[in-house]
């Protein structure tokens, strides 16, 4: 007899790692809304609604914004085979794990990739990428704006203008960052950028926010069309043709635009969600919502230090939302994890590759952004650092990001 289990009932936890983080309560109420049909006036005007509050998130006045079904990497799939075409030259300037993950998918779309590379915890000058760029040609540049395993933050503001002096297309995935860091798509001169509801957003993982620029649409829309399944131009040589029908671009601007060719079936609950962390970050206001990141940030950072801990990376280009701690001499990291969690509720982050078993990546995203998560995740820190003998400062980091708040706010 097969036994069925209870409804869902998660734990009580604080999602204080590098994302996932806990959802604003309103996100989570939107995905509990009625379904309505594919093609219900209410789902189209949801769907135009959606696209014009993101608009306002990437600070554009692209048309072409809206969100692609999946999590995060669906967006950054979408965006690198619809703009890519086989033998294309790629540039991906590799800071961190997510470089690598650009570079792997800009090589499963047949391009011939080129990757530059900087230490972790560093992040590129303009110079270093504007060389990359004349010595490889490329027609695409693929960048991370932030990469939370090693939580650098890479400044964009001059990279859009060198890249359309030398006639590159401008790529950027700003999952981790978009929402609690600046991020300007058409001051800076973005072509494409793709992120993530579950980071500074405040939603959970399964949308992925997209922005395409007129000159990126144009790409999109040069290759191979098709429609109901017959290839429209059936002179276009093989490379022409998007490699995956979910993701090809040019499919999904049809089925948002006025002509709502079907295509997949929008996520109706997932574009609930969308709707409503964009709705209520727009609502707080951009800027507001970036201060609080930054306070956030500015908090959680000296609480770790005022617990005596250090932490990794260049601090003048770290996002504001994830630290990256170093696990204190002695200490196990994954058994405090573990005791984080299993008495306190409270989840951080682990480590990859080279950080690997030497830091703990702690997050200060979307609705966490608050002083009560921040000062709560600090003393549940103390306490399990003292329990496996680590000599902190009793009180040092509640007492540190308690300051930290009151000069922020001054
Ligand atoms: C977290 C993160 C992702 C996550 O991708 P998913 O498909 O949503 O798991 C992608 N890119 C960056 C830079 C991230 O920080």
């Amino acid at each position: 007899m097969t036994l069925i289990p209870g409804p869902i009932d998660p734990p009580a936890r604080l999602l204080m790692g590098p994302g996932p983080i806990s959802a604003y309560p309103s996100v989570l109420r939107a995905m509990s809304a009625p379904l309505v049909g594919q093609y219900d006036p209410f789902m189209t005007a949801t769907m135009a609604e959606t696209q014009q509050l993101y608009r306002g998130v990437w600070s554009t006045a692209n048309d072409a914004t809206l969100v692609i079904d999946g999590t995060s990497r669906a967006g950054i799939e979408a965006a690198l085979i619809s703009l890519i075409r086989p033998g294309d030259r790629v540039l991906v300037p590799v800071f961190g794990r997510f470089g690598h993950l650009l570079a792997e998918i800009a090589e499963r779309a047949m391009a011939e990739v080129h990757t530059i590379e900087t230490a972790w915890g560093q992040v590129f000058p303009v110079s270093v990428i504007e060389e990359a760029i004349v010595r490889v040609k490329p027609t695409v540049l693929a960048l991370v704006q932030g990469d939370t395993s090693t939580t650098m933050n890479q400044p964009l503001d001059e990279v859009g203008p060198v890249c359309a002096k030398h006639g590159v297309l401008f790529y950027t995935d700003a999952t981790a960052s978009l929402g609690g860091n600046a991020f300007e798509a058409d001051e800076w001169g973005v072509d494409a950028a793709t992120a993530g509801l579950q980071k500074c957003l405040g939603g959970p993982s399964g949308s992925a926010p997209i922005t395409l620029s007129d000159r990126a649409v144009e790409v999109v829309r040069s290759r191979a069309r098709i429609e109901a399944g017959i290839r429209e131009d059936g002179d276009a040589s093989a490379d022409d043709f998007v490699r995956s029908n979910y993701f090809d671009l040019g499919m999904i601007l049809d089925y948002w635009g006025p002509r709502r060719l079907n295509h997949h079936t929008e996520a109706t609950s997932m574009l609930y969600a969308a709707r409503e962390c964009a709705r209520v970050l727009l609502l707080e206001g951009r800027d507001a919502v970036i201060e609080r990141h930054r306070l956030a940030g500015a908090a959680m950072l000296a609480g770790v230090q005022g617990l005596g801990l250090e932490v990794f990376g260049d601090a003048s280009h770290k996002m504001n939302n994830v630290v990256a701690v170093e696990i204190p001499a002695g200490v196990p990291g994954d058994a405090a994890r573990a005791a984080l969690l299993e008495d306190f509720g409270i989840e951080i982050g682990t480590s990859f590759g080279p950080l690997h078993g030497r830091v703990w990546r702690i997050g200060t995203m979307g609705y966490n952004a608050r002083e009560d998560a921040v000062l709560t995740t600090l003393a549940a820190l103390e306490a399990v650092l003292r329990r496996f003998g680590a000599a902190v400062p009793a009180g040092g980091g509640v007492e540190a990001a308690t300051d930290a708040y009151r000069v922020g706010r001054a």
